[in-house]
């Protein structure tokens, strides 16, 4: 058995001390060493960069040393080697913890909140072995609490004591929250369920619990057990003023939303901030299965020390983002239409994007590390999404299956085929095992295969979903403006994405290839100071179109660093490139 001890040694520093107790160590030095990555989230990060400092002792003095002191020497950027001793080998280290987001660690004087991959050193050859946790109770915050669900050994009323897991990964697949949180429970097929919340907010927690409930008792019933593979799940929650994030465990998932997200007693319908918040709850809970236990042989097991490659992400993510939405609507919580505005914003952004014309979604998801997760300002360029890709791929599949089989199949059982022989197995599943399972039902369902789904998949085709669409009673329409315009600073204009923040100038964020401003010559990063001799701001940019004609040209004068420079845009037409759904026939549907 391997022990941890967390003690939460300076709030106001962030820091976290951590001692990690091995019996009988590996006689010839033993190493350790802390993630690169966090499952989930595809970035090398390197969390052993907030390792303060590091110190080791053995419970036998060594040798002729009167001191119990081992030397311990780091080896690389997240490993450590200690000298060979007897008896306890004890590791005592602190960490830094100040990022607010749900893939590392944070500490102040309001919470904790922890990633293992952030803290928990692994110890080399013992990865398998039992994992036990003492969490220690901060004396300086006497009213705090431990959300996680982790198993429990033995801990007081407030989750403070002792937590046991099988093995090194369970440990850090477990996100924990410590402080003052408000928690809601509910049950799922009697399983125990909780959504905690994390920082200021006034939110309607008997709302929430009772919309998730309907929600995550949608997807037991979807992967056929009914009762979900797991003791309990809590959705630990941070509040904030402005932001959206989440990360799935096995038993839990870590989230960040807005507090306007969140609904308050007097509203009313589901409005888009709580819709974008349960559609984020739904999302990760959906994981629980598709990724977590049902994964790609590549994470059998997890290697963090580096990149771990895999083509999978379109299903893992993309099928996941379908089914994330589509369960709002099939357990009644929003309305056709509603879902309907959801897969325009998902269809306009991959009707949109200019990189699915170099990029195949299976190459989007191997080169996740560097490119999805590492975009720029060319991304949009570049880089397709295996998200939004992966969601119309599924969207497709799915359709066409319930419409080449008269409802008789569809994706639900390509999932629930997968869980049975991938999840209920953890039997990983191969760069094309779910391909093939969507051809398999596809030959239930119609004696033959999908025949979209290689060149959506491994080539940069132009996907057509506008017949399928049709057929479920859905009209599909292309429009020059957003189905919901923005009302922040930020405006489209001529193939740029323009930010006013500043209200003297415009700040170019991005710039679309082969649009009229970039053959102007206008790049990402320019800072646009006047538009047709006028000072640029919102008003004037779009008074300056309103009163040209095609073909026409505008100077823009424009810093780039320090140099002035003066440029024509000569103006085009508009692209019919935003996604309008609507219902065409309501009996059609699917
Ligand atoms: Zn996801």
């Amino acid at each position: 058995m391997i022990n941890y001890t967390l003690s939460i040694a300076n709030a106001n520093a962030h820091h976290f001390e951590v001692e990690l107790d091995i019996k009988q160590p590996d006689p010839n030095g033993q190493l350790l060493s802390l993630p690169a990555w966090i499952p989930g989230s595809y970035m090398v990060r390197d969390f052993a960069k907030n390792i303060l400092w590091i110190r080791a002792r053995s419970s036998i003095a060594n040798g002729s040393a009167d001191s119990d002191e081992v030397a311990i020497e780091k080896i690389d950027k997240q490993s450590w080697r200690c000298d060979p001793c007897s008896g306890t080998l004890s590791i005592c280290y602190a960490v830094y913890a100040w990022d607010l987001s749900v893939r590392s660690a944070h500490l102040d004087q309001t919470h904790a909140f922890i990633n293992g991959s952030s803290l928990f050193l692994s110890v080399a050859n013992r990865e398998k072995q039992k994992c036990h946790l003492n969490i220690i109770s901060p004396s300086d915050f006497p009213e705090w609490k431990v959300a996680t669900a982790m198993p429990i050994d033995k801990v007081n009323s407030r989750g403070f004591g002792n937590y046991l897991c099988s093995d090194y990964e369970e440990l850090i697949d477990h996100p924990i929250e410590i402080g003052s949180f408000v928690r809601g429970d509910f049950s799922v097929h009697g399983v125990p369920h909780s959504i905690i919340l994390t920082g200021r907010q006034s939110a309607d927690l008997a709302r929430i619990t009772n919309d998730l409930s309907k929600i995550c008792e949608y997807h037991c019933n979807f992967f056929g057990d009914k009762k979900p593979p797991m003791q309990q799940y809590i959705f630990l929650t941070t509040v904030v003023g402005s932001g959206y994030g989440g990360l799935e465990h096995r038993d839990s998932c870590a989230l960040i939303c807005s507090r306007e997200d969140l609904p308050l007693s007097d509203r009313g319908k589901i409005d888009d901030g709580y819709r974008k918040f349960l559609g984020l709850c739904s999302h990760e809970y959906f994981h629980l299965w598709n990724i977590k236990r049902i994964r790609p042989t590549q994470f059998y097991p997890y290697r963090l020390d580096a990149e771990v490659y895999t083509k999978q992400l379109w299903a893992y993510e993309g099928i996941t983002s379908y089914f994330d939405d589509l369960a709002l609507l099939k357990c009644g919580l929003i309305s056709r239409e509603s879902y309907l505005e959801l897969l325009s914003e998902t269809l306009t952004r991959v009707e949109r994007n200019r990189g699915k014309e170099i990029q195949s979604v299976t190459d989007s998801s191997f080169d996740a590390w560097t490119k999805f997760y590492k975009q720029d300002e060319n991304a949009n360029n570049a880089i397709v999404s295996y998200y939004t890709k992966g969601a119309v791929i599924a969207l497709m599949v799915d359709l066409w299956l319930q419409q080449e089989s008269s409802g008789k199949y569809s994706l639900k059982n390509v999932m629930k085929d997968l869980w049975q022989q991938h999840g209920t197995t953890a039997l990983g599943t191969d760069e094309k095992t779910i391909e093939k399972l969507c051809h398999k039902v596809a030959i239930l369902a119609s004696g033959r295969d999908i025949p979209f789904l290689t060149a959506a998949l491994y080539s940069t085709k132009q996907m057509i979903v506008e017949p399928l669409l049709k057929k479920d009673g859905v009209k599909i329409e292309f429009t020059t403006t957003p189905f919901k315009p923005s009302t922040h600073k930020t405006l489209n204009w001529l193939g740029a994405e323009l930010n006013f923040s500043s209200h003297k100038s415009a700040e170019v964020r991005t710039v679309r290839n082969d649009s009229p401003i970039q053959q102007a010559g206008v790049s990402a990063g320019d800072t646009i100071i006047a538009i047709d001799h006028i000072q640029a701001s919102i008003k004037s940019a779009k008074m300056t179109l309103k009163y040209k004609q095609i073909g026409d040209s505008i100077t823009i004068h424009l810093f780039r660093r320090d140099e002035l420079m003066e440029l024509k845009v000569v103006v085009a037409a508009e692209l019919n490139n935003y996604i309008k759904l609507t219902i065409l026939d309501n009996n059609k549907k699917s």
